[in-house]
């Protein structure tokens, strides 16, 4: 009887893994997603309609300038590749927005229906089109690589395998735990204010600097602006606090430029 539960449980979980295989543009990880990109969408507009209510538009006007130059440069550039070298999947349910909020917090990011957001602390740092298209760049990428879904999805699977142990073995509160588990995934912003996984933050530096090549933008001011991010000081601003650029780190997008720079020969911004 338990092996028969089990054997249904996990053939039940091996078709759903199996029919929900995506891929990540360019790198070719393959990755679980089980959220359709209209769902992801239209609870990202949740977000930000809910963000929007509490949130002031700058008044400066050479940071919207700014910000959105460089955004619609790198997002008409990616774009672009992608429609070129079939990766639209990437694009879908994106409608890409640019803005700067009234807000002295160093923090932006991209959600997973386009809308860019950067803050005006940040924007004191990243101070030239290049260096905003460092930050962008990251954040664009972990939208196109469905970083959001895939941790979502992971979330759920978690928690899936909790529910079928608790409702064989299960007590009420393991079942309880199992589904609260399920909900803080769903719950949690859309991977807005969680941190990424190590995994998800070096495919994001990896694809950021690419798109910025893309783009036409200098990539070799990357390393020195992390590193001069994580020299910032006792107290973190957010931005660092989810990315932490360690040493490992560093040398990793370093090791990557090359690889990026082969992208930059195409203007595809044009
Ligand atoms: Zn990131």
């Amino acid at each position: 009887m338990k092996l028969k539960f089990n054997l249904i449980v996990s053939t039940l979980m091996l078709s759903l893994i199996l029919s929900s295989c995506g891929q990540v543009m360019i790198t070719g990880r393959k990755q679980i997603l089980l959220y359709s990109q209209g769902d992801i969408t239209s609870l990202s507009n949740q977000a930000y309609t809910e963000l929007k209510t509490k949130a002031k538009p700058t008044d400066n006007a050479k940071y919207n300038k700014m910000v959105n130059d460089v955004g619609v440069r790198l997002t008409g550039a990616v774009s672009k590749y992608c429609r070129q070298n079939g990766w639209e999947s990437a694009l879908e349910g994106l409608n890409w927005k640019f803005e700067v909020f009234k807000d002295e917090a160093v923090n932006a990011f991209c959600l997973p229906n386009g809308n860019i957001v950067f803050y005006e602390g940040i924007m004191k740092i990243t101070n030239t089109p290049d260096l905003v298209a460092v930050v962008m760049g990251h954040e664009i990428a972990h939208a196109l690589a469905k970083h959001g879904n895939e941790r979502m999805s992971q979330e759920v699977l978690v928690g899936a395998v909790g529910q079928a142990v608790s409702s064989y073995i299960g007590t009420e509160n393991q079942k309880t735990q199992a589904v609260f588990g399920l909900a803080y995934g769903l719950g949690s912003q859309l991977g807005v204010l969680l941190p990424y996984s190590r995994k998800h933050e070096y495919e994001a530096d990896r694809l950021g600097l690419i798109i910025m090549a893309m783009a036409g933008y200098d990539i070799n001011v990357a390393p020195k602006f992390w590193e001069t991010m994580s020299s910032t000081g006792s107290k973190q601003p957010e931005f660092i606090s989810t990315h932490p650029s360690d040493e490992n780190r560093i040398q990793y997008i370093k090791s990557v430029l090359p690889e990026a720079a082969k992208f930059s020969g195409t203007d595809f911004s044009k």
